[in-house]
């Protein structure tokens, strides 16, 4: 993978380009998908944003969502775009597996692939060019840095500014992280200069629920939180029936393993729904334990040092006994 400052140059000769993300794509992956969009457009280019699958609904009000392709709903066209394509921007993800189905048709394509991603361990070999960098805070401020350092800091507007500030903040945790470096305020600053309401781009994405979410989370927190605090962890395990009682919808779970990490001594959160084709993990840990190895190791996955994702397609109850051994196995880590 060679560096991606070497195609700074080409920038303003227009192409057609498709652009990716991973599957149910959040804030950062559908900021800095549309941010680089809105961007590239500026040139001319001829850009289509696909997702691998849907998105929660309260990223609509996000500038450009009404023109992404959800691979799963609109395979032909999405395949359409990824065929003509010049360039491919994969966004937000190391590894093609994390589009889902999305995946072999990116292994196929013969254009020009571009990584652009703040996770460990990229599959660097699959991409001619590529920005990796696991200190950045978000990938949406690894799409700044790609404008700031092409040269186009001036093309910076309020749209793009929206899109971009979602993933930070989404990513950041609202700036509480400590992936948020001086460097993250400085953009703000700027995203600020020109004209960004960050008020109300928090209130999209945090006041923007049905009644029905915040139903699930208090049912969640009250029955479905197991506190394990020999090993300083927490478990939630939601079934299928949880998620039709209270009719949940992609994104409404998102957020929720952060909550047990907020009581004392806790280290590690786990969240696991069952989703249809596959149990869905979400890990959250503060401090020393490292869920990016834990979800490589046991569950198939990864992510970051302190927050990571992984599957299983044993069933709920399987793989919540698979997680109480591998929370044992942990143990001198997680005291
Ligand atoms: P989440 O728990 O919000 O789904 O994911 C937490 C972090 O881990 C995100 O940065 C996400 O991209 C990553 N992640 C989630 N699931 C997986 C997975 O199955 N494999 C890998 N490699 N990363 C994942
Ligand atoms: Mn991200």
């Amino acid at each position: 993978m060679k560096s991606i400052t070497e195609i700074y140059g080409l920038l303003t000769t227009p192409r057609r380009v498709a652009i990716t993300t991973h599957q149910k794509p959040d804030p950062d992956a559908m900021g800095s998908s549309l941010g680089l969009y809105h961007f590239l457009r500026s040139f001319g280019h001829q850009v289509t944003v696909i997702s691998p699958t849907n998105w929660a609904s309260w990223l609509n009000w996000m500038p450009g969502t009404d023109k992404v392709i959800d691979f799963e709903a609109s395979p032909d066209k999405a395949e359409e775009a990824l065929k003509n394509a010049e360039w491919l921007f994969c966004l937000d993800f190391n590894i093609f597996s994390r589009t889902k189905n999305l995946a072999p048709k990116l292994y196929e394509v013969r254009c020009t692939r571009i990584l652009i991603d703040h996770h460990q361990q990229p599959d660097a070999d699959n991409f001619e060019y590529g920005a990796s960098d696991t200190s950045k805070s978000s990938t949406c401020e690894m799409i700044y840095d790609f404008i700031v350092g092409s040269g186009h800091r001036d093309r910076i507007n309020n749209t793009i500014a929206e899109c971009l500030y979602a993933g930070v903040m989404a990513d950041t945790g609202s700036f509480r992280f400590a992936s948020t470096h001086a460097g993250v305020h400085r953009m703000v600053a700027e995203l600020k200069d020109k004209g960004l309401d960050h008020a109300k781009v928090h209130e999209n994405i945090y006041d923007n629920f049905l009644e029905n979410r915040l139903r699930f989370l208090g049912h969640v927190l009250m029955n479905r939180m197991e506190l394990y605090y020999e090993y300083n962890t927490a478990l939630i395990a939601i079934s299928k029936k949880d998620l039709l009682r209270f009719q949940i919808k992609t994104g409404d779970t998102e957020g929720l393993v952060n909550y047990p990490l907020s009581i004392q001594g806790i280290k590690l959160a786990a969240l696991v729904i069952d989703r249809d084709e596959e149990r869905k993990w979400s890990f959250r840990s503060k401090g020393g334990f490292d869920v990016n190895s834990f979800a490589r190791k046991y569950f198939n996955g990864g992510g970051h040092f302190n927050a990571a994702g992984g599957r299983s397609p044993d069933s709920l109850e399987t793989t919540v006994q698979k997680f109480l051994e591998a929370m044992k196995e942990n143990a001198s880590a997680l005291k």
